[in-house]
């Protein structure tokens, strides 16, 4: 299968070298062009538990590259998808055959993808992988994951079936999903709250839950995010979430961790709020429902955008 990463920065790297190690045909595109150059000279390098070593891949400048995908797996920050997803189309690499997956943190990707490609041409999916860009060509890689993914609509075809094998071989571990979209608002829940106070606050997730009045802040969000989630056909649950992230807190599961959108204020970069409690609050005016939790954390966290 001819396989492209649209973007192959900490996560798309990732991907894209399991699935180039495993035997698939994976170009990995990207707009940064001292690490596509690093790649293409001198492979990926990845550190990992204190090891170091170099994977060969094939890497191209986004905007050079023209030939037509089987697949193309989205993992741009999501701020650039969208302009990511029209060059595609007019490059030829995306065609009315190339099946589109969103792996992206972040809500509204299908709907994006849905304006621009047919009900059979996007998959969803999220992932509990993680990964992080050292510099060009050089990628942290550490922990386990896996790729939940499907349809919208939930339905299983040939080429599920198919990724799901693909998937597998390259060990990353994938799960075909009936339901993508709770799957998606489940791990946006989580983005939303934490990405958000902790970095409004500089705080790591287990400084964050350590204070004593953490539940008074989250439970507002979390019914908030619940119920617009519901006009979008999420299944979401307070307690079983609360449950989920009291464990957080423990600094053997990810308590002694910034979230990525602390890490991109602390580097300067743009964050993807407005596809957490930014797309929340977007959703819920087209709803009816109001989102004052949404609204101002939003509004904090481009305050402190650099
Ligand atoms: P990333 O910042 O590593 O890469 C995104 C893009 O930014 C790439 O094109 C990359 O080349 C470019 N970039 C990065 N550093 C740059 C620099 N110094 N100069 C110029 N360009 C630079 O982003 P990511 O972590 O791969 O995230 C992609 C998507 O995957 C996001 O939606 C994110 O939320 C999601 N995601 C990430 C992780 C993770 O652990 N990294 C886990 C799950 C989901």
């Amino acid at each position: 299968m001819k396989i492209v990463m649209a973007g192959a920065g900490a996560m798309g790297g990732r991907v894209g070298l399991y699935l180039t190690e495993s035997g698939q045909d994976v170009v990995m595109l990207d707009k940064w062009q001292d690490h596509v150059d690093a790649m293409n000279d001198k492979g990926v390098t990845v550190h990992s538990y204190g090891e170091t070593t170099n994977h060969k891949v094939k890497a191209v400048f986004m905007d050079d590259y023209n030939e037509p995908a089987d697949l193309v797996i989205l993992l741009t920050k999501a701020l650039t998808a969208e302009e990511t997803i029209d060059n595609l189309i007019k490059q030829g690499v995306i065609t009315k055959e190339t099946k589109v997956m969103s792996l992206m943190n972040g809500l509204g990707h299908g709907d994006m993808l849905l304006k621009k490609l047919s009900v059979e041409q996007v998959i969803l999916a999220v992932t509990m992988w993680s990964a992080g860009l050292k510099g060009p060509g050089e990628l942290i890689l550490e922990g386990t994951g896996n790729i939940e993914f499907g349809y919208p609509d939930g339905h299983v075809d040939a080429f599920i079936e198919k990724l799901k094998v693909i998937l597998d071989e390259a060990k990353l571990n994938g799960v075909i999903s009936n339901d993508i979209v709770t799957s998606i608002w489940n791990k946006a829940l989580v983005n939303c709250c934490f990405n958000t106070y902790c970095s409004v606050t500089d705080k790591r997730i287990g400084e964050f839950g350590a204070y004593e009045q953490a539940d008074a802040m989250l439970i507002p969000l979390v019914k908030e995010i619940i119920a617009v989630g519901a006009t979008k056909g999420a299944k979401l649950d307070l307690d079983a979430t609360m449950e989920k992230f009291h464990k957080m807190y423990s600094p053997d599961v990810v308590g002694l961790h910034y979230p990525s959108m602390t890490q991109d204020i602390h580097n300067g970069r743009k964050t993807e709020v407005d596809f957490l409690t930014g797309a929340v609050s977007r959703f819920g005016d087209e709803a009816g429902i109001e989102t004052p939790y949404c609204d101002i954390l939003t509004h904090l966290v481009h305050q402190i955008e650099k």
